[in-house]
């Protein structure tokens, strides 16, 4: 049954990668959109051409009073003429209008990867409005020119650095505008500070694994709940998992923090296990801290416990399944993160969280073992590292160890070994300090 179930698992994800190939390859993917942003953005225009020329632009067309026609603006798409400017996650497809003097008629936004609970500011009418009456010799300079949305900074500069470097090209290449060069090198405009911070965060985490200090690893979960949760406001996300894994990254001068915070994920995984949940995760240690309330600790038993923690793969399955169908990440976009860090969220963001922390007064980090994405992305990863923890052969099965994971990730194995599942630790060390023979290492 579990052979058939693993294959079922494998014919899906690999069809619906076929399907996200074929949907990412497709030209006309966005047309309708497209269409729809041409009228919006030249109201008055008569017809409009197909995309042409280098770089290529839909050429909005007007009959004068002479009764000839005459070229009104251009409409043009952010991807095909900057595409390597990215957002937070992969580039983010706008369309711009502009006419014949450089003037910009407006943006519209046809498509973007980035995480709506963070980002759902930029498809407000404002927030577009801005970018009207604009001209190309305009500098888009962020905070002074464009109005940015708070918690959404890497999107909204690439936003403004993709509409300047476009209609600066279009001008140039296509309108013949002179228009001086104002490149500057995007290293210069990095905040570099939370960079120190997370090193320092990142080598605390470190010392604390490999010293195996537990208060160590609580200042590592205090600091990361006020750092890279209510600060940077960007712990990973399913979301991040499905980019990764369908290759939209955010640029590396754009977002060094993400790359720094993912890059240790990964590779803490490949050496330890799941280094992020058990020191980094933010929303880790939010539940992690409610252990100090806790109400009652309900033990489920280990059968109801394993049965319970396949939800987390039907949901990982569900989100990465749809997301390649759709051509879409957002789909991933369901922890309560946001909610908590932000405080901005929908429905289902405050119910989780509501779930999550009412479930870890009874059931220590309730969401990370049933319900989280990159908790169980990160921990099949583990599955491979290289460095596991184990519980060595001359184990005297007295049990400690597992009564005192509070993770539930020490199971009993038929004839009585106790194994750990490297899917389910978070690395605390808890159960080292609780085996009389120190039997627990890597
Ligand atoms: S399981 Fe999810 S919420 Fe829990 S620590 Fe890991 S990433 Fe964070
Ligand atoms: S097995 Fe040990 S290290 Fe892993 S989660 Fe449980 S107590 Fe922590």
């Amino acid at each position: 049954m579990k052979k058939y179930l693993k294959l079922a698992i494998i014919i899906s994800l690999v069809s619906a990668g076929g399907i996200h190939i074929v949907r990412r390859l497709a030209p006309d993917e966005d047309k309708q959109r497209e269409q729809a942003a041409l009228k919006r953005l030249f109201p008055q225009v008569q017809s409009f051409t197909e995309k042409t020329g280098q770089p290529p632009c839909y050429e909005g067309y007007i009959i004068n009073d002479q009764a000839q026609k005459e070229l009104k603006g251009l409409c043009f798409l952010t991807t095909d003429v900057a595409p390597e400017v990215k957002g937070y996650a992969g580039p983010i497809k706008l369309m711009l209008g502009m006419d014949t003097k450089g003037i910009l008629t407006g943006i519209e936004i046809i498509k973007h990867h980035e995480t709506p609970s963070y980002v759902w500011g930029i498809e407000e009418p404002w927030f577009k409005e801005q970018f009207k009456g604009k001209s190309v010799y305009d500098a888009f300079r962020l905070g002074e020119d464009i109005d940015g949305i708070s918690r959404a900074t890497v999107t909204v500069s690439a936003i403004a650095e993709g509409v300047r470097k476009s209609a600066v090209r279009i001008g140039r290449e296509r309108l013949g505008l002179e228009i001086a060069e104002t490149e500057e090198n995007p290293w210069l405009s990095v905040d570099y500070l939370p960079l120190i911070y997370l090193s320092g965060l990142l080598g605390m985490a470190l010392a604390s694994l490999l010293l195996k200090t537990q208060s160590w690893r609580i200042v590592s979960l205090g600091t990361a709940i006020v750092l890279v949760g209510f600060y940077h406001t960007d712990p990973l996300s399913s979301v991040n998992l499905i980019n990764i894994l369908t290759y939209r990254l955010p640029g590396l001068a754009r977002n060094p923090f993400w790359y720094i915070l993912a890059g240790f994920a990964i590779l803490s995984c490949l050496l330890w296990g799941r280094v992020y949940c058990g020191f980094i995760c933010p929303f880790g240690a939010v539940l992690e801290l409610l252990e100090i309330v806790k109400a009652y600790r309900l033990k489920l038993s280990q059968r109801l416990e394993q049965r319970a923690k396949y939800i987390k793969y039907i949901i990982l399955w569900l989100i990465v399944v749809a997301a390649l169908v759709l051509n879409n990440a957002n789909v991933g976009d369901y922890e309560p993160f946001s909610a908590l860090f932000t405080q901005a969220g929908n429905w289902l963001d405050w119910s989780l969280l509501a779930l999550a922390i009412g479930g870890s007064l009874f059931i220590p980090r309730f969401f990370c073992r049933y319900l989280c994405g990159v908790g169980l992305g990160l921990g099949l990863i583990s599955k491979y590292s290289l460095k596991q923890l184990e519980i060595k052969e001359n184990c005297r099965k007295c049990q400690n160890c597992k009564s005192a994971c509070p993770y539930g990730a020490i199971e009993v194995q038929p004839g009585g070994a106790l194994n750990i599942n490297p899917v389910e630790c978070i690395q605390c060390h808890i159960c080292l300090n609780n085996c009389p023979q120190g039997n627990i290492g890597r």
